[in-house]
C-alpha cells in the first residue's frame, strides 16, 4: 500500500499536514539519533537527556526522574473554551523509551552503537513521534484548549515503567480526562492504522515451577521419584486448560517455553524446572489461570508423590480501549488513510504491553500504525535482531495525535 502521508487525500484541505511533514527530516533525524543510543529498561538516561533537552529548549514544561528515568511534559493550549464542551479537557499521549537485549544484525548507518542492546521493537520511534509532536503543539497552542501532557516511560519491555509512573501522579495535577497510545506495527503494511474498540492486547503472566522428586538409579526407578515424568505429565495436563476448560469463545494461551531436567542417560532426575505464559483477552480471567495452573501441578505431584515449587507472576493486565476515545481516534484515522482498507479494525494480538495500566486508571485507546514496507526490506517482525520500520510512519502518527488532540481539547 502507499502511504497516504505521502500522497495526501484530495479533500484534505487541513493546514496540519503540511506543517508536520516539513518536520520529516528532523523525526528521522532524532529517531535515528535514539537508535544509535538504546538502554533498556530503567536505565533510559541518555533518552531522557535527549528528551529534556529538547522540551527545555523548547520552552516546554516538564518534570524529569520520574519512575527513574520517565519525563512529564505538559502543554496548555490558548484557544478559547468552547461553549458546548463542560470543562477544559486534559488529554495525556504517551510513548515508551526502551530498548531491548538483541544484537542488531541491520547494517545501516544509524544501526545500535551500544553492544547487544537495540530499539528492536520501535520505541524509538515512539519517543520521536511524542517528542515531534510536543514541538507542534507548543507551535500551535492556539489551535486546542485545556491541556495535553506527553508522558516518556521507561522499561515498557519489562519490568515495567508505566505503574510506578502512575503510581508516582503523572495521571493528576491536573487529572487527565483520556489518554492515547500508539504502536508502530510491522504486523500491518505502511499507511494503515489498526484501532479497535475493548481488548486490543493480552493480559501477559509468567510462572516457574521447580518439581522436587528423588533422584536415583536409571535402572532402578522403583527407589525413586522421576522429577522429568512428572514435569511431562504437568506440561500435558495444563494444555487441557485452554482446550477444556475455557469456553472456546474466549481466547487464552498457556505456553511452557522452557523445561530443564537431569544430567545423564541413566540418572534418574531428582528436580525438574519449568517455566511458561499465560495470555488472556478478558479481564474476568486475572486470577484464574495462576490456580487452575496451581491445582493441575499440586494433583499430578501428589499422585507421584512429588513436591513443588511455584511462583506466578501477574505482570500486565490486557489492554482495553475504551468505546468513545476508540471512535474518536478511529474518526481521526479515517481521516488520513487513503482507503476504508487503510482503517484496521480486527487487529487484536496475544503480545501485552502495559499501556493497559493506563487505560485501568483513565478511559483511553492505544492503537497501532502500520510501518512495514517489503519493498523496501522493512518488515522484519518486532524483536527480530533486523527489525527496523518505514520512516513515513512517523509523520503519520504525529498527525495522528495531533488531529486527535484537536478533536478531543476544543
Ligand atoms: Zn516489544
Ligand atoms: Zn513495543
Amino acid at each position: 500500500m502507499v502511504s497516504t502521508f505521502l500522497n495526501p487525500h484530495p479533500v484534505d484541505s487541513s493546514r496540519i499536514r503540511p506543517s508536520i511533514q516539513a518536520l520529516q527530516p528532523q523525526l528521522v533525524e532524532w529517531r535515528r539519533h535514539l537508535h544509535q543510543r538504546p538502554e533498556l529498561g530503567f536505565q533510559e538516561q541518555l533518552t531522557a537527556e535527549f528528551v529534556s533537552q529538547k522540551l527545555q529548549a523548547w520552552g516546554i514544561e516538564h518534570q524529569t526522574g520520574i519512575a527513574k528515568t520517565g519525563i512529564v511534559a505538559t502543554i496548555e493550549g490558548t484557544k478559547p473554551h468552547s461553549e458546548t464542551s463542560e470543562k477544559r479537557k486534559v488529554l495525556a499521549i504517551r510513548a515508551d523509551m526502551d530498548a531491548l537485549p538483541i544484537q542488531e544484525a541491520n547494517e545501516v548507518p544509524y544501526r545500535s552503537q551500544h553492544d547487544g542492546v537495540m530499539h528492536a521493537c520501535g520505541h524509538d520511534g515512539h519517543t520521536a513521534i511524542a517528542l515531534t509532536t510536543a514541538y507542534y503543539l507548543s507551535q500551535h497552542r492556539d489551535t486546542f484548549a485545556g491541556t495535553v501532557k506527553i508522558i516518556f516511560q521507561p522499561a515498557e519491555e519489562g519490568p515495567g515503567g508505566a505503574k510506578p509512573m502512575i503510581e508516582a501522579g503523572v495521571l493528576q495535577h491536573p487529572q487527565v480526562d483520556a489518554i492515547i497510545g500508539l504502536h508502530l506495527w510491522n504486523n500491518l503494511p505502511l499507511g494503515t492504522v489498526g484501532v479497535r474498540t475493548g481488548a486490543l492486547m493480552a493480559a501477559v503472566e509468567l510462572f516457574r515451577c521447580t518439581i522436587l522428586g528423588k533422584g536415583g538409579h536409571g535402572a532402578m526407578p522403583h527407589q525413586t521419584v522421576d522429577s522429568i515424568v512428572v514435569a511431562a505429565q504437568i506440561v500435558t495436563a495444563l494444555q487441557t486448560i485452554v482446550a477444556r476448560n475455557v469456553d472456546p469463545i474466549e481466547s487464552a494461551v498457556v505456553t511452557v517455553g522452557k523445561l530443564q531436567a537431569g544430567t545423564a542417560h541413566n540418572v534418574i532426575a531428582d528436580t525438574a524446572q519449568m517455566s511458561g505464559t499465560v495470555r488472556y483477552f478478558n479481564p474476568a480471567f486475572q486470577g484464574y489461570f495462576g490456580k487452575r495452573i496451581e491445582q493441575m501441578i499440586a494433583g499430578i505431584c501428589q499422585s507421584h508423590g512429588a513436591s513443588y515449587e511455584l511462583d506466578y507472576w501477574h505482570l500486565y493486565p490486557p489492554v482495553i480501549n475504551d468505546a468513545k476515545i476508540a471512535d474518536l481516534v478511529r474518526s481521526v484515522a479515517s481521516d488520513i488513510v487513503e482507503t476504508p482498507a487503510g482503517l484496521v479494525p480486527e487487529c487484536q494480538t496475544m503480545g501485552g504491553e502495559d499501556m493497559s495500566f493506563f487505560l485501568q486508571a483513565v478511559p483511553g485507546c492505544y492503537f497501532f500504525l502500520g510501518s512495514a514496507n517489503p519493498e523496501k526490506d522493512l518488515a522484519y517482525p518486532h524483536h527480530h535482531p533486523r527489525f527496523d520500520f518505514d520512516e513515513t510512519a512517523l509523520g503519520m502518527g504525529v498527525e495522528m495525535f495531533v488531529r486527535c488532540v484537536e478533536r478531543f481539547c476544543c
